[in-house]
Parts: C-alpha cells; structure tokens; sequence
C-alpha cells in the first residue's frame, strides 16, 4: 500500500491512510490528487459514514471524501480524473444529505464529494413578478423555506420531508402533495449551474444549454453535480387546514382524489393505506379535532382496509372566513365516512417540516437510523384499481412496518423534457411503501419478510403489464435501466457519452461502467 503524500490537501484532523479503506490501484490513483490546489480538502480516514445512507442496506467504502469549499474544488477533482482518462478507474458521487436508500450517494473505492461542505454565495431571494431564490446544490430545503418566508415567499412544491438538498430532490424529482398543481419539484426551476463529467462548471435553463438542464432534472446525477439552483417562488400563506377523512371502499376514495386534483381547490393532496390498524382516530387526535367527536369515539379501525383522504388548503388569517366556507363546500361533494372527518389548523412551516417531528419522536427511540427497504412506484390511473386490489387485499396484511401513502398527479402539470420517467397516461399514482425493518428480526417486520413483499409487488405489476415506474428507480442491470428508460433510454446514453463521458459521475446507481 502506497501512503499519502505530504503535499495534499488533507483534513486537519485526518492524516493517515488506513490500508483497508485504500486498495493498491486506486491508492495510487488517489495519490495524484496531491497536485490539486483547493479551497477544501479531502480525507481519506475515519470516512465509513460515506458508506452509509438512509436505506441502510447498501455501504460501499469509498477511497476519499472531498470536502469542497468552493465550485472550483469540484471541477478541479472532476477535471483532474477525467484527464487521467481510462487509467484510473476512480467516480465520484455527490453526497448531500445522504437519504438515499440503496446506495446512490456512495462511491465504491472512488471519490465523494461531501456537498454540505459546500461554501456557496449566500441565498439571494429575488422579489418581483416572477419571484426566486438562488441557492447552493448543497443546501436543505428547511433552509430554502426559512429564509424565504423572511420576503413573504416560498418555493411551490414541497417533498414531505425538508431535511433533503436541492441537488439530491432535483437529481430525482422531488414529489408531494402539491405535484398535482404545480408539477415536480424539478418544473419549478428557472437555471442551474452544473459541473459536468468533464469538470466544466456550465450554467443552463430552458433557453441556455437546455439540453443539459433538462437532462439533469431528474437524471440521477448522471450528468453532472449541481452547485446552483434558482428555484421559483409563490407567496407564502401563514396557515394551513389541514384535513383528513376515511373510506373502506377504494373506489370512492380515489374517485375523490381525483375529482380534487381536478378542481385544482386545494394546495396540497395525499393519501394513506391504512390496513388492520389499531385506535387510528385515537392516534390523530394529538394533531387534529374530529368534526363530531361523539361518532368519532364509537368508530373501529382494526381488522379493516381503511384509504385516508389527506388534503390541505393554504390561507391568511384574514380570509379564514370564505376559506371555511369554500372548504365545507368542497367537502360535501365527497363520499367518506362521515364519521371520520379530523380537521387541524397549523402554521405554514409546522405543515410543512411535519416529518421532522416524526423523525424527533423516532430518533427519541432509536428508530429511525434503521434499515429502511422503501419501494416507490406510479401507476397509471386506469390501473390503480387493479393494483389495490392485489396490493392491499392480497398481499399486504397489515401496514405496521410503515405509511404507505397514495395519490393521484395530473401529467399536464409535468414538463416531460426532463429525465425523469413517469408511466404513459395523463393521470398516475405515486403509490410509496415507506416501510422501516426491525434490524435483528426475523419476522414480518423484518428485513427480508419486506424486502421479499416488495418483490411480490414488482412482480404483480410486471406479470401483469401494469405500467408502473419505480420512482427513486433501483435496478441491478443495465437491461432493467432499459426497459425502466424505454423510449428515453437513447437519449440518456447520448447524453451520457456528451457530459460525462468517461462514466465518472454517480457510479451508485448502477447505470454505466467507468471507462
Ligand atoms: P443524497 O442521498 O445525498 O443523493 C441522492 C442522489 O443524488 C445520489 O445519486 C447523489 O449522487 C445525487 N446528488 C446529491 N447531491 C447532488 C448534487 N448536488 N448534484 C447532483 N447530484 C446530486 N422524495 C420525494 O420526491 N418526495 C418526498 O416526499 C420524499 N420524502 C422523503 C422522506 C425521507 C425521510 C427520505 C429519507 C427521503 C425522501 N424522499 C422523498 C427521497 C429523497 O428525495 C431522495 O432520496 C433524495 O435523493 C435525498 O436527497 P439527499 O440530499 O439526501 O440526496
């Protein structure tokens, strides 16, 4: 084994080389990284924890960890790697936050880049007509969402869950319950800068470079590392009704959510399966009121399929009058128990960061950085059913291991230049089975008793033509990437060969073989 140089950039606290991080080919690989000069620096000990992500299930060991204090530090590395050609075999994936859940953040014996290292300019709030922020690839969306709210403005679609980096939502799609209206997370950008394969920093939006801002929209971080985005903004409202509602029968309760997604009335629209729970409205009542508490208190969740309509409408204090009344209007069309309806009022951002309080509650008990085997699809619409049917009167039998959320997007909303890859129909469903394995058991909250149900739910929407793409896709051969790009597939291979074509970048996904 070859020991580190002097002359590199290394962390303060990081000064040795441990020989089983660091095999002989790529240590000398990584050795010619002394002639770097960088704003950071990177460090090649005590880096396991780059090996590990949110899934739990996959740690690939890289050789380094590159803690970038400025863009030049990433194209430099890139640039260096890229001209060592097909002599080294070193890639490099970008880390952000590291919620990913098979190892797409992770680079086996190459280069991770810690983004949240990342010193950018500040973020700089645009007001005006078309309102957005500049931000850093590597910043949180928590962030993102506390410093707008200072100008009255927010970005327009959300994921559920905020403590995400723009570049890791913007690398996939970044989808809730305001997708229907809005579109993605990835339709609500204005211009990115990217550092390519090749180590060019290049800026690109729908009128410059367009083919690169599209493609990296949704590409999976293929085609380059983002270090900037400008995101578009909407103002913020101050409170959010949130509501939610029960069915037992699935066709009622879809048929509503997609008369609401067509109404375009409210702001935000999910779904839940919940399958033989016991003292559900119980659960809700810490956050919501029922309507009629008396009914509420005699309603018996267990032993039942039940589909939890979730629906949020933004509003200012000042309106809360003609907001109330437009929402009772809204709700009397619908069709669920009427038993079961739970409203809340909450703050804008306690809505929005809701997840972070579970995380609280799970850390709190030590279950939260467990393995997490979640399985992601869309389904078309005209297949939902058929789907429901199977999945949750077959072969699920209970939904203890985690949410399984469920709700309809309207495709007119979505702009399909972008890499990512939804089903054909105008309609689909994001149906996510997030569920949380037990590490030690061998049961049905057990890792492999999950990870063999979700084979049986990819093999049901196979065997039977459904349609369904995974989102957040996860495959072991290039013939499955294929057939999960179909029509799309030519392109990003082209486009590949263009931006990075020494097949460097985000290795963890298992697409392309280093050249
Ligand atoms: P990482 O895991 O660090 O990286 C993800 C991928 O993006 C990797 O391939 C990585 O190399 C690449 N990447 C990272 N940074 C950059 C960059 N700057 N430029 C280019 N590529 C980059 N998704 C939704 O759409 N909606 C949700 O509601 C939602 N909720 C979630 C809730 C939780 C609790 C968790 C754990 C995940 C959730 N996700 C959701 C999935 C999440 O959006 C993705 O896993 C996302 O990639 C995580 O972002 P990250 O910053 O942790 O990225």
């Amino acid at each position: 084994f070859h020991s580190i140089p002097d002359k590199i950039n290394l962390c303060s606290n990081q000064s040795s080389v441990s020989p089983s991080v660091i095999p002989y080919k790529s240590s000398s690989n990584i050795s010619s990284l002394e002639t770097l000069k960088l704003d950071g620096c990177f460090s090649f000990d005590n880096i396991d924890y780059a090996a590990k992500d949110f899934g739990d299930m996959y740690h690939f060991l890289p050789s380094a960890v590159l803690h970038p204090k400025s863009v030049s530090d990433i194209s430099n590395t890139i640039k260096h790697i890229f001209k060592m050609g097909s002599t080294s075999q070193l890639t490099v994936a970008a880390r952000g936050h590291s919620h990913s859940l098979q190892g797409q953040a992770q680079a086996h014996q190459g280069i991770v880049i810690n983004m949240e290292s990342l010193q950018g300019p500040e973020m700089q709030v645009h007001t005006g007509e078309l309102p957005y922020v500049d931000a850093s690839g590597s910043e949180l969306w928590i962030n993102i969402l506390h410093e707008t709210l200072k100008y009255g403005l927010a970005p327009k679609s959300w994921t559920d869950y905020l403590h995400l980096t723009v570049g890791g939502t913007l690398s996939n799609a970044g989808i809730s319950g305001q997708a229907f209206k809005h579109g993605p997370q990835i339709n609500n950008i204005y211009q990115l800068e990217v550092v390519t394969g090749k180590g060019e920093v290049v800026t690109c939006s729908e009128k410059q470079n367009a083919d690169l801002f599209y493609g990296v929209l949704g590409g999976l971080g293929q085609f380059g590392i983002i270090t900037r985005a400008r995101i578009s903004l909407e103002p913020a409202p101050k409170t959010v009704k949130w509501i939610r509602a029960l069915y037992d029968e699935f066709s009622k309760f879809s048929k509503d959510q997609e008369h609401l997604i067509s109404k375009n009335s409210f702001d935000y629209i999910e779904g839940l399966v919940i399958i033989n729970r016991t003292g559900l409205l119980n659960n809700w009542r810490s956050s919501f009121k029922p309507k009629d508490p008396l009914q509420a208190s005699q309603f018996i969740s267990e032993g039942k399929t039940l589909y939890c309509l979730e629906i949020a409408k933004y509003f200012n204090p000042n309106e809360s009058d003609a907001m109330n009344q437009e929402t009772e209007s809204l709700l009397s069309d619908l069709s669920y128990i009427p038993s079961t309806l739970f409203l809340s009022e909450v703050s804008y951002v306690e809505f929005l960061d809701r997840v972070h309080q579970s995380e609280i509650k799970l850390q709190a008990k030590g279950l939260w950085e467990i393995p997490h085997p979640w399985l992601n699809l869309l389904i078309p619409k005209n297949k939902i059913f058929e789907f429901a049917q199977e999945v949750f009167g077959n072969i699920l039998t209970d939904s203890s291991n985690g949410p399984i959320l469920i709700y309809p997007v309207n495709k007119s909303k979505w702009d399909n230049r972008t890499s990512l890859i939804t089903p054909e129909e105008d309609t689909f469903y994001l149906v996510a089975f997030l569920s949380s394995a037990m590490p030690s058991s061998t049961g049905r909250d057990g890792l492999f008793h999950i990870l063999a149900q979700n084979q049986r739910i990819l093999g049901f929407c196979s065997s039977t033509s459904l349609g369904a793409k995974q989102y957040l896709p996860h495959y072991s051969t290039q013939e499955e990437w294929q057939a999960h790009f179909g029509p799309k597939w030519e392109v990003f291979v082209l486009r590949k060969s263009t931006y990075d074509p020494m097949a460097i970048l985000a290795p963890g996904h298992r697409i392309f073989r280093r050249k």
